[in-house]
């Protein structure tokens, strides 16, 4: 059995969501209600492999973290969420469990894997995963797939990472410099010390704001760990520009209405069968049945390949190889990225 640990984007969502799925009791809480709510599984999941007829089960953990509680400074309640989670997810004895959105984030910035033991549950770190290479292969098919709809050359394209420093986007730069070999690469991130250390392992890349960088880049791709979106105007871009927003909550936070800006939703695959689910319905997937985020196809894939293991784990340690590894997977499971705008 595989499993999903996932989180709504704001405390406004969670308490429609409460409201629509029969939990009364939760929908007119409030941040500290949430922040001692212990996790739920609130879906049974069943997913068919398209290459082998294979049919999967599954198991969504909703931790109940929310980001209002890393904006408000509830790092603990934060952390205790996603140590419930996983110690949940492992008692129901899920083999592989994808961390999905910030809770890997908050895994790895709060060093959770120093703590070994939730209640009398000893957490076995090898049945999680961050579902982060599959992730960063999937946005590196919109960039190349998306790239080729809008007859965007990639040997004489800019593309700029915001968030290139973290887990997603260093893969997501090592892809574009070894396999794509786009003309400029522009790194933005905060911290000058991860930058200056990405910069030298990849022998490229130009370090920038993202001011600087949104009036050159023909292609930006969204991948920073911000709890709310930022606002963006249209024609501070280049046209046409295309804009490849993989944050969860969303990085952008603006409906961009301009006939040469194009927007894709990063890190979402679509699975050519239909799953029987009803959460991606809750966190708006176009196509519910068929469309969810490519850290959560990682479990399915490792479940199909019967991979019980960390397949993505630690920051920055994902490399090419695994991101071709696990896109060979993907494609033979049915799952394809999403490219429509
Ligand atoms: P990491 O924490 O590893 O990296 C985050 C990156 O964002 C770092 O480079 C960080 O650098 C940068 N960053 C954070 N805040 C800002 C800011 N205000 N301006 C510019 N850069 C910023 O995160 P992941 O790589 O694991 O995840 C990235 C995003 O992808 C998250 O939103 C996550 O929820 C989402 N995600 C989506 C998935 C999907 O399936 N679609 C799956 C998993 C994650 P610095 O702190 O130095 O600024």
């Amino acid at each position: 059995m595989f499993g999903l640990i996932g989180h709504l984007t704001s405390l406004a969502h969670a308490q429609s969501v409460a409201r629509d799925l029969g939990y009364p009791e939760y929908a007119d809480q409030g941040l500290d209600f949430w922040c001692s709510a212990p996790p739920q599984i609130v879906d049974n999941i069943t997913v068919t492999s398209v290459a082998t007829g294979q049919t999967i089960e599954g198991r969504y953990v909703e931790s109940c973290f929310l980001p209002e509680m890393l904006a408000n400074r509830r790092i603990k309640a934060a952390t205790r969420k996603v140590l419930n989670a996983m110690a949940h997810a492992q008692k129901q004895g899920i083999n592989i469990t994808a961390l999905g959105g910030f809770s890997s984030i908050i895994f790895e910035n709060f060093n959770l894997h120093q703590i070994e033991k939730v209640r009398n549950i000893k957490l076995e770190f090898e049945r999680f995963t961050t579902g982060n290479t599959h992730t960063a292969y999937i946005i590196c098919q919109q960039v190349e797939q998306g790239a080729a709809q809008l007859g965007i050359e990639l040997s004489k394209a800019t593309v700029a990472v915001c968030g290139a420093t973290g887990d997603i986007g260093s893969a997501v730069c090592r892809w574009l410099d070894r396999r794509v070999d786009v003309a400029d690469l522009l790194l933005i991130a905060r911290d000058r010390d991860r930058l200056n250390a990405l910069q030298t392992e990849l022998g490229r890349g130009k370090i920038i704001s993202l001011e600087e960088a949104l009036p050159q880049a023909d292609i930006v791709v969204w991948v920073a760990s911000m709890p709310k979106g930022i606002q963006l105007e249209a024609n501070k871009l280049k046209h046409p520009c295309l804009l490849i927003d993989g944050g969860y909550p969303k990085n952008l936070d603006t409906q961009l209405q301009h006939p040469e800006v194009f927007v894709l939703k990063g890190g979402i695959v679509e699975h050519s069968l239909d799953i029987d689910w009803r959460i991606m319905k809750i966190v708006s997937m176009d196509i519910p049945a068929r469309q969810l985020f490519a850290c959560f196809a990682e479990s399915m894939l490792l479940e199909f390949e019967k991979i019980y293991t960390n397949f993505s784990w630690g920051r920055n340690q994902i490399t090419v190889e695994k991101m071709e590894q696990i896109g060979k997977w993907s494609v033979k499971h049915g799952f394809k990225p999403l490219l429509s705008f």
